[in-house]
């Protein structure tokens, strides 16, 4: 909603800044107050985009009757009732509206699936109020806050800014134009379009680089990507490769099914065969040939899968990605807060004239500074030690806070653990804050590793101080201090050997400099090199994660390279990768660890081989991490990334898989992935895959479920056609047979729980058909035994006294018993049905049972008997049909074992 405003709406550009925050009723630097904030949150509602309304009731419920099938059965339904087949005619159109019903539903509860996956990721906005710098729900922002925004944010509202720095905002999500877009605060004509507003920040759109300040001028519906929400009215995509490949091949089918219908019909005609009795059969065989229930059952099963991810804390952003999981060859994932804790804590500190250790542990700044045999280290006796701790404080944007008797911290675990060493002496953020407030700063980003601040209040005791990679910082430096503060040169190879031997323990290591006196008090990085004294390396743990071995042990069972790629030190990198098996120390005949400068020093036709041979990659900026997934996927890998930078966005983009962190991560890498570890845990990527591969598993066990019962039902009216005789299923019997057991059985599959040794296979190759040849030979096989169990029944039951009902009764039991039986049998698609339990699924033993209460009703009640023209039978035939289903279960079993056993010796 646009605030109280009298320019019109959305034409905040052509106002200068503080008429426009006049006008908002706001302060340009206090911003709203607390209680004024809460009220216009009443007044103007969240800062939300209105759910998607989707298609009205009617048209959801029009849709379901868009269908081949549907057209057919309609078709065959008036047909009938003009043959004056009444009680036929209501049955067809009976299961039409049920049909319809049904698909509701299913199509209903996928979206549901997928709408509360929203739910799970949410933004928060930084937002200015009563002058005090906040983090809220970005639903909370009204018209008139003061939001502050920096790279790597997604812009929360539609604002007007007020203040920037070289702020550069891709507004793709909003014009469609990719590359980024700068901004600054001038004002612009009346008539300039909405992609050149400069002067303005859109919501939805993504800060790439530099920061800025804005005030809120419209929220929720109100702002531009609100208008093209409700111009579009965006509906949650269900299509994936897959999904569309199955609607294709049953589109096929079914004109391929049509066309056989029509012939059938034809001949029947020019044999002079009963109209009626061909044109049923002709509908018959369309009815049951068609697989109907497929892409519905694709798309569900699909929906579980992003929903049984989700409960173990990865939510899927695209649906394609959980096809993509089940194939995937390589993970390649962050070392920091992905594979370790992201909880660091300072062990040792390095100066050149000695090594001190700090004990302690979390963020509780209780602890104490010794040496190495245990004698205390005063700081007051080393000066370098006291400038390498004050540039750990000072140098720094992290804050520790005390509450509800615990210590905690606000922004990057690394600076907080630097916090917490230097307050363990002492020295404390206030402190410092007042006697040496900061006048420059460079931001430390993943390019430059290192991070610059100068401070003083006076200009002639002004101190530049510096904290970054050791390799980073040492070439910044020309000299170096000793403890009585003098400064001498640099001894370079000692310091990489201290910082070597650190990083060997799996400690992450961080150098801190100084200059003073300050000099230029403008901080460039050209200003800075070779002018800086190393005072020290601090180095601090980061534990890994408890779950992070088992998880990369679990994807090396399961066929997946796990690589680590990092900013990290090489060494660290190396000790923390051995520590959770991402090294595999087994082959030390190939170079397993690479940095970037080497990876930039290989020449192109290398660059491959060596990417595919290494397992850890150091100090990687993000641009190299976008020639490793290219170089990977050029191998025929299928690779999953972590991210959460901004510069990580294209690698993620690029990646099979890319996957963002929900915690760390920046809103740019969410936007670009396919899925986000809400938890930023490595394992969950493994439980991701596990759950790809179970949805794949199960589509396909559906499918091998349900193709027999169309093929069968198609043979079976097909023989009888080309025998002259009569049907042993009536087309309401088929349409019957396919409703019930789709609904009450096949999609029980769904719910499978996964295979025992899912993550001790390869993985997927993605250019394998969907059914293998093992499994279109069990089909053509199970399909025949249809044909050939109803075909026995249905003659012998006519031989032995029965009548034509009676037979036709027993023929629909016989395929549906089979069909709960071979049911069993799908529940794996390699082992057999026992080996698994029977009833560990027990949605499956809930469908048996209410199949077979169907089954009854249909052959007892007489209701039923008089509309699907049924009859009952006695026990004798209930023994017979369960026989024959038992034989053709012990025929599956045979062979299912067999292809077992092939398998398993071509594997050895
Ligand atoms: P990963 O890519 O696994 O998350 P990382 O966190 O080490 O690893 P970056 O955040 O890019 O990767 O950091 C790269 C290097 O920059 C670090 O190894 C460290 O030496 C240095 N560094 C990290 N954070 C800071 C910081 N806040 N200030 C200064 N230097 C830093």
């Amino acid at each position: 909603m646009t605030a109280p405003d009298d320019a019109a709406p959305n034409s905040h550009h052509v106002l200068p800044g503080h008429e426009v925050v006049l006008l908002l009723e706001t302060d340009a630097h206090r911003g709203l107050s607390d209680a004024s904030a809460r009220e216009r949150l009443e007044q103007f509602g969240p800062n939300a985009l209105p759910e998607p309304r989707g298609a009205g009731l009617l048209l959801r419920i029009l849709r379901q009757f868009h269908h081949p099938l549907i057209y057919v059965l309609l078709v065959a339904g008036a047909v009938t009732a003009a043959l004056h087949e009444y009680i036929d005619s209501a049955v067809i159109f009976g299961v039409v509206l049920v049909n319809a019903v049904v698909g509701l539903i299913q199509e209903s509860r996928a979206e549901a699936a997928l709408q509360g996956l929203r739910a799970m990721v949410h933004t928060d906005a930084t937002v200015v109020r009563d002058g005090r710098e906040q983090v809220v729900a970005s639903d909370e922002l009204v018209p008139g806050d003061l939001v502050r925004v920096e790279a790597g944010d997604k812009v929360p509202a539609d604002m007007r800014l007020l203040r920037e720095t070289e702020l550069r905002v891709d507004e793709s999500a909003l014009t469609g134009e990719s590359g980024s877009v700068s901004k600054d605060e001038i004002v612009l004509p009346e008539t300039t379009p909405v992609a050149d507003r400069r002067n303005m920040a859109y919501s939805g759109t993504l800060v790439t680089s530099g920061g800025g300040v804005g005030v809120v001028v419209a929220t929720g519906a109100e702002t531009e990507i609100g208008e093209i929400h409700r111009l579009v009215g965006a509906a949650e995509v269900l299509d994936t490769p897959l999904t569309a490949k199955l609607a294709w091949f049953s589109k096929i089918l079914t004109v391929g099914i049509l066309a056989l219908a029509a012939a059938t019909f034809a001949i029947g005609l020019l044999r002079r065969q009963d109209a009626v009795e061909t044109f049923t059969a002709a509908i018959a065989l369309a009815v049951g040939a068609i697989p109907e229930g497929l892409p519905a059952a694709v798309t569900i099963t699909l929906a579980i899968g992003v929903s049984r991810m989700a409960r173990r804390k990865a939510v899927i952003r695209r649906l394609p990605a959980v096809e993509t999981l089940g194939s995937t060859t390589i993970i390649c994932t962050d070392k920091t807060g992905t594979l370790t804790e992201n909880q660091m804590t300072v062990r040792e500190i390095w100066t050149p004239d000695t090594t001190v250790e700090v004990s302690g542990s979390g963020y509780t700044p209780d602890g104490e500074i010794r040496h190495r045999d245990g004698t205390p280290a005063p700081v007051q006796a080393n000066a370098a030690l006291r400038w390498s701790l004050l540039a750990g404080a000072a140098c720094n944007d992290a804050s520790l806070t005390y509450d509800d008797e615990r210590w905690d911290i606000a922004g990057d675990p690394t600076e907080a653990a630097m916090l917490v060493v230097a307050a363990k002496t002492g020295l404390t953020t206030d402190h410092v804050g007042v006697r040496l407030p900061r006048v420059s700063t460079i931001p430390f980003s993943s390019e430059r590793q290192y991070m610059a601040t100068a401070h003083g209040s006076d200009i002639d005791d002004r101190v530049v101080l510096v904290k970054g990679a050791v390799e980073r910082v040492l070439d910044l430096c020309e000299s170096e201090m000793h403890a009585d503060g003098s400064r001498g040169p640099i001894d370079r190879g000692a310091v990489l050997r201290a910082a070597d031997a650190l990083a060997a323990d799996g400690l992450r290591v961080l150098a801190t400099a100084m200059r003073s006196p300050a000099g230029d008090a403008d901080l460039t990085e050209d200003g800075l090199r070779g002018t800086l004294t190393l005072t020290g390396l601090q180095a601090m743990l980061d534990p890994p994660r408890a779950a992070a071995t088992s998880a990369v042990a679990a994807c090396h069972s399961a066929g997946i390279t796990v690589k680590m790629i990092t900013g990290d030190h090489a060494r660290t990198a190396e000790s923390i990768a051995g520590s959770v098996g991402v090294l595999d120390r087994d082959h030390s005949d190939r170079q397993m660890v690479l940095t970037g400068a080497q990876l930039s020093a290989l020449a192109p036709e290398e660059f491959a081989d060596a990417v595919d041979a290494a397992d850890v990659f150091a100090r990687v900026s993000p641009e190299q991490k976008l020639r490793l997934v290219e170089a990977l996927q050029g191998r025929g890998h299928i690779v999953a990334m972590t991210g959460d930078g901004v510069n990580d966005a294209p690698a993620l983009r690029q990646a099979s898989i890319g996957v963002a962190m929900g915690r760390g991560g920046t809103e740019v890498a969410k936007d670009a992935a396919d899925m986000i570890l809400t938890d930023d845990d490595f394992a969950t990527i493994e439980a991701a895959v596990e759950e790809g591969r179970g949805v794949f598993d199960n589509l396909t066990k559906f499918i091998t479920w349900t193709l027999p019962t169309n093929i069968g039902e198609g043979l079976v009216i097909l023989v009888a056609i080309a025998l002259g005789t009569a049907l042993p299923i009536l087309p309401t019997q088929i349409l019957w047979i396919n409703m019930t057991t789709a609904v009450a059985l096949g999609l029980m599959l769904a719910f499978e729980p996964k295979e025992a040794g899912i993550m001790t296979r390869p993985p997927r190759d993605p250019r394998q058909p969907l059914l293998t040849r093992a499994l279109v030979g069990r089909i053509l096989l199970v399909s025949s035994l249809l044909v050939a169990g109803s075909w026995a029944l249905f003659e012998w039951e006519q031989a032995h006294g029965a009548t034509l009902t009676e037979a036709r009764t027993a023929a629909l039991n016989l395929f549906v018993v089979v069909e709960a039986f071979y049911l069993f049998s799908c529940r794996s698609l390699t082992h057999s049905a026992w080996r698994i339990g029977p009833f560990t699924n027990r949605w499956l033993v809930v469908g048996v049972a209410v199949q077979a209460i169907a089954q009854l009703a249909i052959t007892y009640l007489p209701v039923m008997n008089t509309v699907f023209q049924t009859a009952p039978l006695d026990v004798g035939v209930w023994l017979r049909i369960v026989g024959i289903a038992v034989l053709a279960s012990l025929v599956v079993a045979a062979e299912k074992s067999v292809w077992a056993r092939r398998e398993t010796s071509r594997v050895h």
